[in-house]
Order: structure tokens, then C-alpha cells, then sequence
């Protein structure tokens, strides 16, 4: 039995058997993260000290009879998650030296739920990105093949999981970074419901369309960390206080009945061939499970990619306005006056994407083109949500392929933002009206693994991972591990 090929539900059961400690496993992991994490670049930084004082404050809760869920689980979280008293890079050389004060509220929730933390996974800078090719630590290599990016921006989760340099991992989710990683990794990846899970301490991209999830192997184990993450939080004002189901509990809600709307935009010009035939199969594979496939369509969805390329900057070019040498983060050396010190701590501590974004953010929200973008990309904001709502009174969930393509060269498109921009095409639209969706692994296209997207209606995370559960215990390909990392 090696330890790392276990599953959420195995490690707790096996933990409270004492079978092995969360020591002994903490151990496993972080021996595993010395091998290999050098060649993969999925951790910015590894917490072992701390890692293994969590494991022994684990071990004797246990031992003290007050284990709670996740009590000696170990995982990493992605480095856009305030972790007091741990360097919070956000995949930045802006913040390249930064120590959070304090815990993100999801850092603190997985704390309380007994977790214990890895270390921190490599990113896009500031979120910005789809390939892992952004961060400012270097690109992250996919565990299937090295030559090949791990999608982005949570790249070094997806990677991290995928090479089982970690059970779960947290990622987030602006225009598709938790899902399209998941899916060239051959992963489950959860976003739920905008306001499901708390925002507080993430570094803010574009506040309106973030949001935090997890990545796993399967959607059983997504399930466990989402029952501990989720629910209200008074520090986030669009937190929203519903409550949180037993997302656990009803993962084997069955299918039979569960109407699945195939999105017909999901499937037009850019799909690859052989990821649009895995993802039919999967689709006969629901029917095969009791579900009745109907046919709806979202007419505006194409547009949400250039929607979202005007929504997105615009927000970031706000938030990033914080880091300005002065308060957070990077510094340049002796400014010369005031000017020179925004003016170069900016220029050095942002890298080119994150340029990119704040300058066409501007540009949005100037003045004189406020309303010929930004306000008519809000309209197209607001009819695609209205789509995504009709399309929810003929279908209880809606699938399709998470990305156009599997994994690409590394290289190949970091010189081409349109090209790198449409690998979220099928995953922006959730974002922009705020559902959960996740991407589940559907098979494989050349030796590399294909996504398949289920989408619900607002706080239906449940109904999303008992569909994907359903699947999953009829399939394997979650459960494959690349040669060299079983
Ligand atoms: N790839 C998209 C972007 O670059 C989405 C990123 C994200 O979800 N954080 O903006």
C-alpha cells in the first residue's frame, strides 16, 4: 500500500485506525516533494517544520479523542492564500519576500478541520494566466509530460495532486483556473458558487468573478475539503450565510432522473476532435447511468471570452493599485522622489501579463470608453447569465469539455495572449454568472488526459459532485497516476 495513492476517505479511515500516523504520512509526502518536486517547479515553498508540527498536534488530538473531519490530512494550498507567518508570493516578485500576518479564512477553516499544510503551490502571477508560464518562480511542468504546461493559474496545485505530491490541494477560480488545470492534469477541480467559499485573505484579482476551490483525484475527496471550506464568513461581504449541505453524505444521490443539458456552444469550431469524442462518450456514459440528455443552447456564451477580457482587467487594474512600493511588497532601490518610487517598484515587481491586464483595465474604465467596454461588457455579462438561467429550467446540470485542448508545449503560446486567452472559452461563462462548475478526468487523447465539464445552478455544488461521483464509480480514469510518479 503506498500512501499517496490513497483517497481522502482511505487517509481519515486509515488515520483513525492508526494504521499510520499523520506523521508517518506527513513524512511520506514531504519525502516524495524532495524527489520530485525539483523537476515539476509545483511548490514555491515547502513547509516541512511546520508541516510536521501540525502532524504531531494531529496525532495527539487523536490520541486525546478530539479528531475532528481531516484531523493528520496533509495538502498544499496555492499561494494566493494568506498563510500567517509563511512567504505569500502570489507567484509574484512583488510580493517575492512577502510574510502574511494572518490567515486566509479557508486556511484557518482547513486548520481548524485538522489539516495539515505541505507548503505553497506555484501559480500565475497574481492569477493571470492559463498555462503556469506567468509566475515569476518559474514555469510549472505537467507530471504527464514535462515538456507540457499544467494549465494555469493554480498550475502547481493540478501538478502537485496530479504527481500525488499532495492528496488535495486549494486552487481558485476567476475565469477558469481551478478547472482548466484540473483537466490537463487528469484531475478533479470544484469552483463552487460565487460567495460559497470565502474571499478573505486571497489576494484579489478581479473580485467579482473569484472564487475558491479545491483540486483532487476524485470528487469524493473535492467533497471532504469543500465541506470544511465552505459557508459564511462576516469578513467577506458577498460571503453568503446558506447553509452547507452534507456534501459528503449525498455524493451518492442518484442519477437516475438528473436531466444533463449538452450546451451546444460547448461543441463548435476549436474543439479539439478527440477531446469532443471523449467527452460524447462521457455524455452516453450519464445516459447509461439514468440520466436523460437534452439539447440547450446559450447563444451569447462565445462572447464571454472578450466579456471577460474587459471585466477582468478592469477589476485588477483597481486592486493591483495597492501595491505601490509603499504599503505592501516589492521596493525598488533609491527612488529618487516620489514618482520614480511608484514608477519603478511597479515596473520591476509586476511581469508582463500583470502589465498587460492593468493597462487595458485602464483603459477600460477611462473616461472615454467607459461605456462603449466596460458597461456593454456588464450587458453581455448580464445576458449570459440570464442564458445560463433558462437554460436551468430545461436541464438540472450542463456538461461539456472544461478546455478546447489537452496540454500544450511549453513555449507555445506564452507569446500570443488571444491564443492563450481562448483556452477558457468553456469556462469563463460560469465565472462571469457565478456557478459552480467542475472538471472531471474523462480520458485520455494521446497520452494526455481530457476534462469533462459539469455546470449547475447557484449552490448546487452537491448535486455537481454526487453526478461527478456517479461517474467516477463507474470509471477510472481519476484514479490513473503517470508512470513515473506511482
Ligand atoms: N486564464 C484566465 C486568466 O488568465 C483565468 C485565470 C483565473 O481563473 N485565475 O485570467
Amino acid at each position: 500500500m503506498s500512501l499517496h495513492t490513497l483517497s481522502v476517505a482511505e487517509l481519515v479511515t486509515g488515520l483513525a485506525a492508526k494504521k499510520f500516523s499523520a506523521v508517518e504520512l506527513t513524512e511520506h509526502f514531504l519525502a516524495r516533494i524532495g524527489l520530485m518536486n525539483e523537476a515539476l517547479n509545483a511548490y514555491i515553498t515547502v513547509t516541512p517544520e511546520r508541516a510536521l508540527a501540525d502532524a504531531r498536534r494531529a496525532d495527539a488530538a487523536r490520541s486525546a479523542g478530539q479528531a475532528v473531519l481531516l484531523t493528520g490530512l496533509p495538502l498544499a494550498h496555492k499561494d494566493i492564500f494568506c498563510t500567517d507567518g509563511v512567504r505569500t508570493t502570489c507567484g509574484s516578485k512583488m510580493l517575492g519576500e512577502f510574510v502574511a500576518p494572518y490567515d486566509a479564512t479557508i486556511v484557518e477553516r482547513l486548520q481548524a478541520a485538522g489539516t495539515v499544510t505541505l507548503g505553497k503551490t506555484n501559480m500565475d502571477e497574481f492569477a493571470m494566466g492559463s498555462s503556469n508560464e506567468t509566475s515569476y518562480f518559474g514555469p510549472v511542468r505537467n507530471p504527464w509530460d514535462l515538456a507540457k504546461v499544467p494549465g494555469g493559474s493554480s498550475g502547481g496545485s493540478a501538478a502537485a495532486v496530479a504527481a500525488r505530491l499532495a492528496p488535495v490541494a486549494t486552487g481558485t477560480d476567476t475565469g477558469g483556473s481551478i478547472r482548466q488545470p484540473a483537466a490537463l492534469v487528469g484531475i478533479s477541480g470544484i469552483k463552487p458558487t460565487y460567495g460559497r467559499v470565502s474571499r478573505y485573505g486571497m489576494i484579489a484579482f478581479a473580485s467579482s468573478l473569484d472564487q475558491a476551490g479545491v483540486m483532487a483525484a476524485s470528487a469524493a475527496d473535492c467533497a471532504y475539503l469543500l465541506q470544511a471550506m465552505a459557508g459564511f464568513d462576516p469578513r467577506d461581504s458577498t460571503s453568503v450565510n446558506a447553509p452547507v449541505p452534507n456534501y459528503v453524505a449525498e455524493l451518492t444521490t442518484p442519477l437516475q432522473g438528473l436531466r444533463i443539458g449538452v450546451v451546444r456552444e460547448f461543441f463548435g469550431p476549436g474543439l479539439e476532435t478527440a477531446t469532443g469524442a471523449l467527452v460524447q462518450a462521457a455524455i452516453e456514459q450519464y445516459r447509461a447511468l439514468g440520466a436523460t440528455i437534452v439539447d440547450v443552447s446559450c447563444p451569447n456564451l462565445p462572447l464571454s471570452v472578450p466579456t471577460y477580457y474587459v471585466v477582468a482587467p478592469a477589476e485588477c487594474s483597481s486592486n493591483l493599485s495597492r501595491f505601490d512600493g509603499v504599503r505592501f511588497g516589492y521596493r525598488c532601490q533609491e527612488p529618487r522622489d516620489l514618482m520614480d518610487l511608484y514608477k519603478r517598484s511597479r515596473g520591476e515587481g509586476f511581469g508582463d501579463e500583470v502589465k498587460r491586464r492593468i493597462m487595458t483595465g485602464t483603459y477600460v474604465l477611462s473616461a472615454g470608453y467607459y461605456d462603449a467596454y466596460y458597461l456593454q461588457a456588464q450587458k453581455v455579462r448580464n445576458l449570459i447569465s440570464a442564458e445560463f438561467k433558462h437554460a436551468f429550467t430545461q436541464a438540472d446540470l450542463l456538461i461539456g469539455p472544461t478546455s478546447p485542448t489537452t496540454a500544450f508545449d511549453i513555449g507555445s503560446k506564452v507569446d500570443d495572449p488571444i491564443t492563450m486567452y481562448l483556452n477558457d472559452i468553456y469556462t469563463i461563462g460560469a465565472n462571469l454568472a457565478g456557478l459552480p462548475a467542475m472538471s472531471i478526468p474523462c480520458g485520455f487523447s494521446q497520452n494526455l488526459p481530457v476534462g469533462l465539464q459539469l455546470l449547475g445552478p447557484h449552490f448546487s455544488e452537491s448535486r455537481i459532485l454526487s453526478a461527478a461521483h456517479g461517474y467516477q464509480s463507474v470509471t477510472d480514469f481519476h484514479q490513473r497516476v503517470p508512470a513515473a510518479y506511482v
